[in-house]
């Protein structure tokens, strides 16, 4: 089944997205060229009509990855999904991000035009020393939860918990959460842009807040929230060489790679994400180097890294 295109890598170009709580460090630090200072998002690795990555070179230069998963299904397994099922963002939150929560696919499908839900894990690129986040809330009930939001009882109701460099985050829909400033994320999801803004800390945006879903929120949160022991997983940094395991559920897998000079492996996912978080090196005699993103094919096979290299690879859950 191996041929030629199933050996190209599919190397992408991101799409960079402004907001009032971005900064500048996808330029200083990834060496992206931003749109301006504020520029929270990159859309590393996505199909979703908000931002739609090119192809950065070979065969399929210059088309997107949502063409590309409908002209050439056979790249990414043929998989049974009408869009590209994923997407990779890098978050750079200069300022806090508004307190918001997720939709599951039912719910979006019915309320949000066919969109899928939002299941989404965070790893920790960088966090300032005694970060914290917010993730889950402390209503124990319904009707707390209704009288927390609505009485703007929110240090009540926000469960803030810290955080630091490397940790792992599973957000599952109906979870409250929001980076705080400073933090920087890998963030793997499902190919969805349906947010409920719960609180946005009263803040203006040319003169006005924004806007905010209260309703729809009541209606996802999952009360009471799961415990943080079940939310965050603390990886660990020792395993050299190996695909190590974060987090598996019912819509992606998602590893860490800690290369250190030579790792190996056989490539037979539908398709395999990769972004390199720290480093250089090559693979398959290709060179990448931190902020590369890119996508090993259907029957890739085997696989050939070399360097110093900390990333971070996904795929779809099959079963
Ligand atoms: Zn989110």
């Amino acid at each position: 089944m191996s041929n030629s295109k199933n050996q190209e890598i599919l190397f992408m170009n991101p799409v960079f997205k402004q907001n009032i709580w971005g900064g500048n460090r996808l330029a200083t630090e990834w060496g992206y060229e931003i749109p301006s200072d504020t520029t929270g998002e990159c859309w590393a690795v996505s199909a979703h009509q908000n931002g739609d990555c090119a192809i950065k070179d070979g065969t399929y230069a210059g088309k997107t990855l949502s063409q590309l998963w409908r002209e050439e299904p056979e790249l990414f397994g043929n998989v049974n999904s009408d869009r590209f099922p994923l997407l990779i963002k890098i978050i750079d939150a200069r300022e806090d991000l508004s307190i918001q929560v997720h939709p599951d696919d039912v719910y979006a499908a019915k309320n949000e035009n066919g969109s899928m839900g939002k299941t989404e894990c965070w790893y920790i690129l960088d966090a300032p020393e005694n970060a914290t986040l917010v993730i889950g809330h402390n209503a124990k009930d319904k009707n707390e939860l209704i009288d927390m939001i609505q009485n703007g009882r929110w240090t009540d109701f926000l469960r803030e918990v810290p955080i630091k460099k490397g940790d792992f985050i599973q957000i599952d829909p109906g979870t409250v959460h929001a980076i705080k400033g400073g933090i920087e994320i890998l963030e793997t999801q499902q190919n969805s842009d349906i947010t409920y803004r719960v609180y946005d800390y009263g803040r203006l945006t040319d003169g006005k807040p924004r806007e905010l879903h209260i309703d729809k929120s009541l209606d996802v949160i999952t009360v009471p929230a799961k415990s943080v022991e079940d939310s965050i997983i603390h990886v660990r940094e020792d395993v050299k060489n190996q695909l190590n395991s974060l987090i598996s559920c019912q819509y992606y897998h998602v590893w860490k790679l800690n290369v250190d000079d030579n790792m190996q492996f056989a490539q037979e996912h539908p398709f395999l994400i990769m972004s390199v978080l720290e480093g250089d090196g090559t693979i398959n005699g290709q060179k990448i180097q931190k902020g590369d993103h890119f996508i090993l094919p259907n029957g890739f096979g085997q696989v050939q890294i070399q360097g110093k290299l900390q990333m971070i690879a996904s795929t779809i859950a099959i079963e």
